[in-house]
């Protein structure tokens, strides 16, 4: 009888303890760990951070490499709840291991029974890619462009960085990568160029390029604006937005916020071009021009004897005829045509490798998005739509979604020896 007591009573004790263990894991759930595809490439070194999610308060996390029936365990530590981060860093060298393939293994322990394992299959590389400067622009000035052709050994990308900022170099043939860089018109001229080619599990080589950056005076001047003019441009321009703001916030607004969100806009479309050359020789100006305003140019605007807003002019604003014809300025894809804020309704030219050529202010407009013009065609006439006091063309080159001043690539002469001498070395 007493025999059957206990019995009942352990059966009884094991069905609670199994349901309170079933109900558990089925509230706590089973621990998981996100950033496992991170290590599906394993350079000579590689920083890696593994996101360990688990509702259990004690975790048992390890990180194991198998290669060839060897084990080696890189990482092995009690991991608290919630979503706690795992910083891993990789050296396959440093543990015997050889170049080739391999397996990961990343396990994690809550309690008895509650164990997530993942098996990642991986590629050891621990030679850098090798690389050789060609020819490089040896001067670029604030605002200005240059380029830069490289030939290298097991690179798959290929990047040139003006200080922090990151432009692609095209692939020409297996080795050689050539592009255009900006040279934005605040860079600071000690700022270092530098090529960075990457292999295809992440190894890096660098090099520093010679090129110098030249500091470029920038015209300043104060521009009066009335109450009259943002009655006459702003407000029309705003609509609905404009409502209940003062003349000096309805002009900001324009001024500051439009234009913003309108350089990003171009900034995005500057960044997706044809990866071959497009134009052929000197990029056009509008026929029959005259320069009413330069490339960079430091505008205050002053309203009522106080400075309120300032702009950087990042074109050439050029005055014809009223809704004078303008051409292509080279050979090349439509890429936007549209209303673009400040900019009113403008036309962006891809002429390929990074460079694209954009028209502002213009009334019609005679071309597609996607379509292919020639230099010289006419795409459509000046006029005064966006932030445009009088009828004039806003022309702007982009290099890698970066305005640079459209001079240069007027002149037949820079262009042969600071861009297409480079790319033909
Ligand atoms: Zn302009």
């Amino acid at each position: 009888m007493k025999i059957l007591k206990l019995i009942r009573f352990f059966t009884f004790a094991f069905l609670i303890f199994s349901a309170v263990y079933v109900s558990l894991l089925f509230i706590q759930g089973r621990p998981a760990i996100e950033g496992i595809e991170e290590l599906q490439k394993l350079p000579k070194k590689k920083e890696v951070t593994l996101k360990v999610i688990s509702n259990w308060d004690n975790n048992r996390v390890s990180v194991k490499i198998i290669q060839e029936g060897r084990e080696i365990k890189i990482f092995e530590d009690s991991v608290m709840g919630g979503e706690t981060p795992i910083n891993l860093i990789i050296e396959p060298k440093k543990y015997g291991l050889k170049d080739g393939k391999a397996k990961v293994m990343v396990t994690i322990d809550a309690y008895i029974l509650v164990r997530r394992s993942y098996t990642v299959d991986t590629f050891i590389d621990t030679i850098p890619p090798k690389i050789y400067l060609i020819a490089s622009t040896p001067t670029v000035k604030q605002g200005s462009s240059g380029a830069v052709k490289t030939q290298t050994t097991d690179a798959e990308r290929v990047v040139v960085m003006v200080g922090k900022k990151e432009y692609p170099l095209y692939k020409m043939d297996k080795n050689t990568f050539f592009g255009i860089f900006p040279v934005d018109v605040e860079e600071d001229p000690n700022t270092y160029i530098k090529i960075v080619a990457y292999d295809k599990v992440g190894n890096t080589a660098s090099i520093t390029l010679p090129t110098k950056i030249r500091r470029t005076r920038f015209k300043r001047y104060v521009v009066d604006i009335t109450d009259d003019m943002i009655r006459r441009k702003i407000l029309p321009l705003l609509g609905d937005e404009g409502e209940g703001l003062s003349p000096v916030d309805a002009f900001k607004k324009v001024n500051e916020e439009w234009r913003e969100r309108d350089e990003k806009i171009i900034s995005e479309i500057g960044k997706k071009s044809e990866p071959r050359k497009l134009w052929e020789g000197r990029f056009l100006q509008l026929k029959n021009s005259k320069v009413i305003s330069y490339f960079g140019e430091l505008r205050y605007y002053r309203y009522k004897g106080r400075i309120v807003s300032k702009s950087r002019h990042l074109g050439y604003d050029l005055a014809s005829i009223k809704n004078a014809k303008v051409q292509a300025a080279n050979n090349g894809v439509v890429v936007y045509v549209g209303d673009l804020g400040i900019y009113g309704n403008t036309i962006i030219i891809d002429h390929g490798l990074g460079v694209m050529s954009l028209y502002s202010h213009l009334g019609s407009m005679l071309v597609k998005e996607g379509e292919y013009v020639r230099k010289g065609q006419i795409i459509g006439t000046t006029d005064t739509t966006g932030l445009a006091f009088g009828d004039h063309l806003h022309f702007a080159i982009i290099v890698q979604g970066v305005e640079v001043t459209p001079l240069e690539w007027w002149d037949p002469k820079w262009l042969k020896n600071n861009i297409e001498r480079i790319m033909n070395s």
